[in-house]
Order: C-alpha cells, then sequence, then structure tokens
C-alpha cells in the first residue's frame, strides 16, 4: 500500500465510523502524524489534499517543515509531542496548533513567546487520562483548574484537550473521560484516537483523531515518548 492509499483508506475508515456513531460527516478532522517520516514519504499525501499534520519533535519539524511548505504553502502543523521550554520559540514560529500544553511552566513559557512572536496559537491542554506515573500530561484532578489558569492567567487560547490512554487497555473509557473533563471545561475539541483505536475515539466524540502508522507505514523505533 502506498502512503496515498494509506491516507484514502483512513479518509474512509474515518467517515464510516462518523456514519456508525450518526455524527455528520466530515465533523472529524484528520492530523496525519509523519514523525520519522522524511519529505519523501509526506509529499504524496500531501499531493492527496491532506493539509493537518502531526510532528511531535520540534527539531525534526524544523528540519522537514518549512522546505514542504514552501512547496505546498497552506500546511497547519500541530505539536504533539512534549515540548521543553528552551524549545518554546522555535515551537511557536514553526506550529500552528500546540497540543501538548501539560503544566505550568510550558504554559508560562508559551504565553510569554506567542506574546514576543505577535503569534496567539491556539493550544490544546494533555491530560494523563490513564494516571500513569511515566507519562505526560495533566493530572484529571487538576485539569480543570490548569485550563482555567492557562486562560485567565496566561492568556493562552485554549480550544481542547489531548491525551494518550493507557497501551494496551480499552481506550474506550479513557475517550469518554476525556469528554467529560473537556465538557466540565468548557471546551468542543477532543484530539483522541491513534491508529490502533481511532475508531472508538470518534465513537466516544473525538473530533480530531492523530493517524500515523496506518497512512506511513510501521515506524523505526524512536528512542523517546513513543
Ligand atoms: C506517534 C503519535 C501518534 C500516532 O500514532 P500511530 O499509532 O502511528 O497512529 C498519535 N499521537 C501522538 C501523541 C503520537 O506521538
Amino acid at each position: 500500500m502506498t502512503n496515498a492509499d494509506g491516507l484514502t483508506d483512513v479518509r474512509e475508515r474515518i467517515a464510516a465510523a462518523e456514519r456508525t456513531a450518526g455524527r455528520a460527516a466530515g465533523s472529524v478532522t484528520l492530523t496525519a502524524v509523519s514523525k520519522t517520516f522524511d519529505a519523501d514519504a509526506i509529499r504524496p499525501v500531501l499531493d492527496a489534499g491532506q493539509r493537518v499534520f502531526g510532528e511531535n519533535r520540534v527539531q525534526e519539524a524544523a528540519d522537514k517543515w518549512p522546505a514542504l511548505r514552501e512547496e505546498v504553502g497552506d500546511v497547519e502543523l500541530h505539536l504533539i509531542g512534549p515540548l521543553q521550554s528552551n524549545k518554546a520559540a522555535d515551537a511557536v514560529s514553526l506550529f500552528d496548533v500546540i497540543e501538548s500544553v501539560d503544566r505550568e511552566k510550558i504554559a508560562r513559557v508559551l504565553a510569554g513567546e506567542m506574546s514576543k512572536q505577535g503569534r496567539f496559537l491556539p493550544v490544546h491542554v494533555q491530560v494523563n487520562i490513564g494516571d500513569e506515573p511515566q507519562k505526560a500530561g495533566i493530572a484529571i484532578a487538576e485539569t480543570v483548574d490548569f485550563v482555567r489558569r492557562c486562560r485567565d492567567e496566561h492568556g493562552l487560547n485554549v480550544e481542547g484537550l489531548m491525551c494518550i490512554p493507557p497501551f494496551e487497555e480499552n481506550p474506550g473509557p479513557y475517550f469518554a473521560l476525556l469528554g467529560e473533563l473537556a465538557d466540565d471545561c468548557g471546551l468542543e475539541k477532543r484530539s483522541m484516537g491513534m491508529s490502533g483505536d481511532f475508531e472508538t475515539a470518534i465513537a466516544f466524540g473525538a473530533t480530531s483523531v492523530r493517524v500515523g502508522s496506518a497512512i506511513f507505514g510501521t515506524r523505526p523505533r524512536q528512542a523517546a515518548n513513543d
């Protein structure tokens, strides 16, 4: 299967999952996760009309995307991986949405960079939905208050929540919980679901799904956060 075929297949599965869930056609955005794949692998997916992409490392995105953007223009690039404060300036200039805001310090540093650059990006707050000690994300119990502080104290444009459920568990209850938390925060957007579980996520109200390997094929193993 080529990457363009992978994209077509994922688009069809998203449309089918929308129908099954009784949701409007086109209500779920596909974020194509291109981490570890080079420009030659990404180009066919751009040629097939995909415009929303996710990357999990600032440096890797900086190496790949400025040239690809010159070729196609209107790409929307999402940061979906952990962000260190020393990379915040690059992240703000390179990305269009930051989905991985998960602690006070990064909220403050991002807000400062956005003011400095005059680029006020929408952000998502990442929730550690399985309360796993090793995993990124704000604790469930702190989510509502953290979202409030991101908005009121830091002036961030929080538009949704993002999560990665624990691996090898039924993800449905975690997706349901993210939906409840988003409701509690008064947020519309829920970024949840990956190659193995995006149909389930759509059934539980995902407004965007982050799909990598089902489009691009199996990734070489990454050292961290994969
Ligand atoms: C890699 C990654 C994905 C995509 O994973 P696949 O299983 O390849 O679809 C989605 N979200 C995040 C945060 C990721 O790091």
